[in-house]
């Protein structure tokens, strides 16, 4: 095909005639012609005539506002010096088969040059009108789509990006831990994950405020991004939680390094707002292969090391099964229930305790009810034992602590002066820091100490005497009770107990339940009523299930009532009724706990 300057003039001279005259013989064709170069001309999009060398014949006056050339120096250059190598190549390819199969409608995304030197984000059609004598070329229609681009880049950030970080969120890191998984190769490299939670953060955040907060995590995120390789993904997985996906590594000790660097990248203390902060970090560790081989899997364990690392102050601690004694159905719910944790799905029920001889209600026992999103209300014999486990337990009794408290102010407040009990779990009696945290509690809700009851059973105790024993006299020097509960169930003989700060027994509810009927159990609840009185200690049957328990109460010189023959467990709300409703007066009829009842604590 010739393709000197003047063949190609003359091919494109007969649409360039038709878009630059008026046709003489027919007024209508003349405002026909008129109308056509006014829409071309006024058009937004560039629209551009190509000849099959992928030279440019006319151009449309919008070059000047989509690229910032004029059309004098666009005409009769290649197209293609206005794309990169790769789109010119994807252009030279679309022109091939568009010519081949001209009904077929052509589209392409690409990149044409600004004259300013930056790139313009491009939606192309190509309509073939090669064999049209007004025409002769490929018309080639470019829409600006920079826009549409930046909006779907903002809502793709907005949907894979944490907000205050800019980090990866939750969703984009799990899909990096997939691909790397799917990319890694079957031998020599692995793929290492990383949980890593700030220890201490939730006091910058009660102290210093959310600002600070904030501010803190946006240096941590910068610290950790710093600190990894470029291929490596940083994440933040919500609140003071940081994961990384390290992908090729060869094994665990390269993995076990990279905790170590992570943790020695926020050991510099931090400067917001004037103040020096000093943030540790617990970082779990698994290694694929090593670990498990499929997201889930390493996910959860990554999960259960990190607890690890953070309840034996390790700093890093690798995966171990010896330390996971979960299966997978309770490792899934040890995740739902941090994060039920953090989205407020926890809620107390509170069941009172009655003065025997009164019948005034002197005390309330806290407790915990799941309102889970799918399985509705839990029982706490579903989901505590998983978090008994793990160091999660801490959390979550300060949780229900604080929330305890919190209502206890609101019904003190209201002229109700009510005690409130709360259970501890074994688990919580290791925690050194535990004192210290209620003490905390007690003074933000600004509750009396003495109208707080601790509940722990004898079997938490007999776990670690010593220790247990030590953190029973501090929490008792604060001035908060302490509670034997389920008295009877274990080995605990009252003897051991005087070793104890114990200021109540309550009897379990085996006992309680059966003493109408059975009458050794009858002698085994009056026995310890008495020993239990003559050691100075406040006496509670729990499993008062109905009047005649009651009355037989009565005539042991019991102290508390706590059963349903009284009430059940309620939320707070309905509590109050019940509470209104009963006043001082004996309960003779029973109350239920119901899913519907439930109210969030406050
Ligand atoms: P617990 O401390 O012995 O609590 C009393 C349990 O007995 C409660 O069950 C209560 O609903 C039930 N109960 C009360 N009166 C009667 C009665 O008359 N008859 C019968 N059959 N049962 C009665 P719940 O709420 O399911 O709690 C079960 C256990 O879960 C508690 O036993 C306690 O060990 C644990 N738990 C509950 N809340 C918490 C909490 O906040 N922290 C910790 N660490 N443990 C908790
Ligand atoms: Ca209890
Ligand atoms: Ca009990």
């Amino acid at each position: 095909m010739p393709g000197t300057r003047t063949d190609r003039l003359r091919r494109r001279s007969a649409w360039w005639d038709f878009l630059n005259s008026t046709p003489r013989d027919a007024l209508a064709q003349a405002s026909q012609s008129q109308l056509f170069r006014a829409i071309v001309e006024n058009s937004s999009d560039l629209l551009l005539v190509v000849d099959d060398q992928g030279r440019l014949g006319y151009v449309s006056p919008s070059a000047r506002a989509v690229l910032g050339w004029s059309v004098r120096e666009l005409a009769d250059r290649p197209l293609f010096e206005l794309l990169s190598s790769v789109d010119a190549a994807a252009m030279r390819q679309t022109l091939r088969s568009a010519s081949r199969d001209p009904e077929k409608a052509c589209r392409l995304e690409a990149t044409l040059r600004h004259s300013a030197g930056f790139w313009v984000p491009v939606e192309v059609t190509v309509t073939v009108l090669l064999h049209d004598p007004h025409v002769r070329g490929f018309v080639v229609t470019a829409r600006d789509v920079g826009e549409r681009k930046r909006l779907e880049q903002a809502l793709t950030r907005q949907a894979y990006c944490d907000a205050l970080t800019g980090l990866p969120n939750r969703v984009l890191f799990q899909a990096r831990v997939e691909q790397a998984l799917r990319e890694r190769p079957t031998t020599g490299t692995g793929v290492a994950l990383l949980f890593c939670d700030l220890d201490g953060f939730k006091a910058v955040n009660d102290v210093q405020g959310h600002a600070a907060g904030d501010q803190l995590l946006k240096v941590v995120a910068t610290r950790l991004t710093q600190c990894v390789r470029a291929r490596d993904t940083v994440a933040r997985l919500g609140g003071d939680e940081f994961a990384v996906v390290l992908p090729g590594l060869g094994e665990v000790q390269d993995a076990v390094a990279a905790a170590a660097a992570l943790r020695s990248a926020l050991a510099a203390p931090f400067h917001v707002d004037g103040i020096e902060l000093d943030i540790e970090a617990s970082v779990g560790v698994v290694m694929s292969g090593d670990h498990g081989d499929d997201p889930t899997t390493l996910l959860q364990r990554v999960d259960v090391a990190m607890y690890v690392a953070k309840r034996q102050g390790l700093g890093e601690a690798v995966y171990d099964p010896a330390t996971d004694g979960h299966n997978p159905t309770k490792l899934a719910m040890l995740g739902d229930l941090r994060r039920a944790l953090q989205r407020g799905e926890l809620l107390l029920h509170y069941q009172p305790e009655v003065d025997v001889a009164s019948g005034e209600v002197t005390s309330v026992e806290a407790l915990v009810r799941w309102c889970h999103p799918d399985r509705g209300l839990l029982m706490p014999d579903t989901f505590m034992p998983v978090a008994e486990h793990t160091g999660l337990i801490g959390a979550l009794t300060r949780y229900i602590l604080g929330a305890a408290l919190a209502q206890t102010r609101i019904w003190s407040d209201q002229g109700r002066l009510l005690n409130i009990s709360v259970n501890l779990s074994a688990r919580n009696l290791l925690d050194e820091r535990l004192p210290e945290q209620v003490a905390e509690l007690l003074a933000a809700h600004g509750v009396p100490p003495e109208l707080l009851t601790l509940e722990v059973t004898e079997s938490a105790i007999v776990t670690e005497p010593l220790r247990a024993q030590h953190l029973l006299a501090r929490l008792s020097s604060i001035g908060v009770r302490i509670s034997i509960d389920d008295f009877g169930a274990g080995y605990t003989s009252l003897g051991q107990l005087r070793t104890l700060p114990v200021d109540e027994l309550k009897i379990d509810r085996s006992f309680v339940s059966t003493m109408a009927h059975d009458r050794s159990n009858a002698l085994i609840v009056h026995s310890v009523i008495d020993l239990g009185h003559n050691l100075k200690l406040s006496i509670v049957a729990e499993g008062v299930e109905d009047r005649p328990t009651l009355d037989m109460l009565a005539s042991f010189h019991c102290d508390t009532a706590q059963g349903y023959h009284l009430s059940r467990p309620l939320a707070a709300e309905a509590f109050d009724t019940w509470y209104s409703t009963r006043g001082k007066r004996p309960c003779r009829t029973e109350c239920g706990e119901q899913a519907a009842q439930t109210t969030p604590v406050p």
